[in-house]
């Protein structure tokens, strides 16, 4: 790595690209003979106009979204999603919800401000290591939607097949697996992540979202930023938006597009992931905490015998270059997240860390 960057593990925001920083340092002054950075540029300017096409036409293809779906970018993060969901989508009040983790747990406690909420399988009570088997659940008829959180960054669980709905729509937050894997656009009603997570700066939310679920006849509570329809109206101007998180989260599409496209990303992910998870289930002194077939390739949780010992090895890895290893405050323990942006070095480098922190300790 150069400029003495060193390997960042946080779980977000997060390590972005390299090259992709390289570019933005070297348009940052002027972006391309416009005279000004992105950072001063007017949202209703041609130049931007060109920027928000671009990373939407990118990332289109990126993700092979079919034309009946509408991309928006909408200020307000992940954490606005768990309202704008279920005040846009609930048109019989009612929702169903898979309960896994951290994340589908305050998606669970903000939609039921709005509607009936049903948690049709839960994983609670194995803390949240595993996902339920969804193949057959019990899915009211006039439910409006099914929730999923398709990675629980907090947890470490993702999910490897998708719940059977029933024909019921299916909405996903992909906030920490977003553009890992591919990904079939057409089996979601509705897609959405926060984007510092795998993509870029924090502050936006990337919505997929299928045009029929755009709604005329919200409640009048709902204010009209909230409604999607007012972004895909708008093409995602209807006011200023993150201009600058936009601009960098096109890059961020590009670069992956030009390395291969997200059947590439993945195997990388996945060789990357191997080696962490190989070294967990030999260790005698580590263990990762997710049952292994629903294991995520972005967040591995992870223990050491003691929770004193987890605190020191957090502490010794901070010291030697490898930063925001420390697991979530509410679940404790170790956490290694490995996005997109996260070299196989990094990963090797820390593992060899690792097995040297164990030889020392026994
Ligand atoms: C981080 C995260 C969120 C919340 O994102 P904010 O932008 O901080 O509001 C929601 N869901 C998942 C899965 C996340 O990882």
């Amino acid at each position: 790595m150069q400029h003495d960057r060193i390997f960042n593990f946080s779980a977000g925001p997060a390590m972005m690209p390299e090259p992709v920083l390289e570019e933005i340092r070297q348009e940052l002054m002027n972006y391309q003979g416009s005279g000004m950075c992105v950072m001063e540029m007017s949202h209703r300017s041609p130049v931007f106009q060109q920027i928000i096409d671009q990373a939407e036409a990118d990332l289109r293809r990126l993700m092979e979204i079919p034309d009946n779906y509408k991309v928006l970018f909408v200020q307000g993060g992940g954490t606005l999603q768990f309202a704008m969901v279920p005040m846009n989508l609930m048109k019989n009040g009612k929702a169903c919800y898979v309960e896994t983790g951290s994340w589908s747990k305050k998606a669970i406690a903000e939609a039921k401000k709005y509607g009936e909420v049903t948690v049709i399988a839960s994983s609670a009570d194995k803390n949240f290591t595993y996902i339920p088997d969804c193949s057959q659940l019990d899915i009211p008829d006039d439910c409006d939607y099914v929730y999923i959180c398709e990675n629980e960054t907090i947890n470490g669980v993702t999910w490897n097949q998708l719940p059977n709905t029933k024909g019921h729509v299916l909405v996903a937050d992909q906030s920490s697996l977003f553009l890992s894997r591919p990904c079939k656009v057409s089996d979601y009603g509705l897609i959405w992540a926060g984007v510092q997570k795998n993509v870029g700066p924090a502050g936006l939310a990337v919505v997929i979202i299928r045009e029929d679920l755009l709604r005329e006849d919200l409640p009048t509570y709902v204010p009209t930023y909230l409604s999607y329809k007012t972004h895909a109206d708008n093409s995602s101007l209807y006011n200023t938006p993150n201009c600058w998180a936009i601009y960098c989260c096109g890059k961020v599409f590009r670069y992956l597009l030009e390395i291969g496209g997200l059947e590439e990303m993945a195997r990388r992910n996945e060789a990357k992931a191997k080696i962490l998870y190989d070294f967990l289930d030999h260790s005698q002194l580590f263990r990762g905490a997710v049952v292994p077939g629903d294991r995520s390739l972005m967040n591995v949780p992870f223990v050491t015998v003691d929770k004193e010992l987890d605190l020191q090895v957090a502490a010794a890895c901070k010291a030697a270059g490898f930063d925001n290893l420390k697991g979530h405050k509410s679940v404790g323990g170790l956490r290694a997240s490995i996005y997109n942006a996260m070299p196989v070095e990094g990963v090797q480098a820390l593992v060899d860390f690792l097995r040297e922190f164990e030889a020392n300790y026994r």
